[in-house]
């Protein structure tokens, strides 16, 4: 299976902007030996799948509802993220779970959503800084995937070390290799042997320099790119960087 590489735009994007970024990226993408994922705001997402209809660059939703419509003030649902166009959704993303309270229930009862939807959820998990320095991050990650993944589980998870998006900071190859290797185990445990297709992506501060080593790490099926993938040149040469 291909690496997959996905841009999280987050709250980033005016129409303009991500018109702009959408037709970059369709421009750079032709002959990428991965695919390729960008996940722009709610707002957005019909707009840019437009733009990016036919071509190698799939469209994700960054969170959905748990039910398919109803009377949720602000919310979006898998289903409406179908209709606009987007294939995936990015789910219990640690901004969601640190500022929306999100616990891994609600993310469970939403990657079943998204999967009634047709969509591919990538559940997020992710240790905090304090947790990596009690030692707790094994723990702490397998009890996340237990929780938040349903059975029959078919989307991606994406390791995200919360201490690492958006910091600068990024987790040694050791460290991914022996938190991939973990991941990989517990899927296998939680799910049997469909556990062994989950790709596991890596996020946290990837940018083009770094992306070639995270990328060969054993077991990383790929990236979450946040920042970085706000600029369709450094979104292409991690895209570059994947494995074949
Ligand atoms: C993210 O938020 O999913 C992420 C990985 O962000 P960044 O690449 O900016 O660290």
């Amino acid at each position: 299976m291909h690496q997959l590489i996905a841009g999280n735009w987050k709250m980033h994007g005016l129409a303009a902007q991500a018109a702009a970024l959408a037709r970059e990226i369709r421009a750079g993408a032709g002959g990428m030996a991965c695919d390729l994922l960008v996940c722009p705001p709610f707002t957005q997402v019909a707009a840019v799948a437009g733009l990016l209809a036919g071509s190698a660059v799939a469209v994700g939703g960054q969170d959905c509802h748990v039910e398919a419509q109803g009377a949720h003030t602000g919310d979006i649902s898998a289903a409406m993220l179908a209709d606009a166009g987007a294939r995936y959704v990015i789910l219990g993303h640690s901004e969601r779970r640190q500022n929306h309270g999100e616990i891994d229930r609600l993310v469970n009862a939403k990657a079943v959503a998204a999967a009634a939807a047709g969509l591919t959820p990538i559940v997020c998990v992710g240790e905090t800084e304090e947790e990596r320095s009690a030692g707790w991050e094994t723990g702490v990650v397998a009890g996340q995937l237990q929780g938040s993944l349903p059975d029959g589980f078919a989307g991606a998870v994406a390791y995200e070390p919360v201490w690492a998006i958006g910091t600068g900071k990024t987790a040694t190859e050791a460290d991914v290799a022996a938190m991939h290797a973990h991941i990989r185990a517990t899927l296998v445990r939680l799910l049997g042997e469909a556990g062994r297709g989950v790709r596991i992506l890596y996020g946290g501060s990837v940018r083009p320099a770094n992306a070639a080593s995270l990328l060969a790490v054993p077991e990383v099926g790929g990236a979450l790119v946040g920042g970085a993938s706000l600029k369709a040149a450094d979104f292409l040469a991690i895209a570059r960087a994947a494995i074949t």
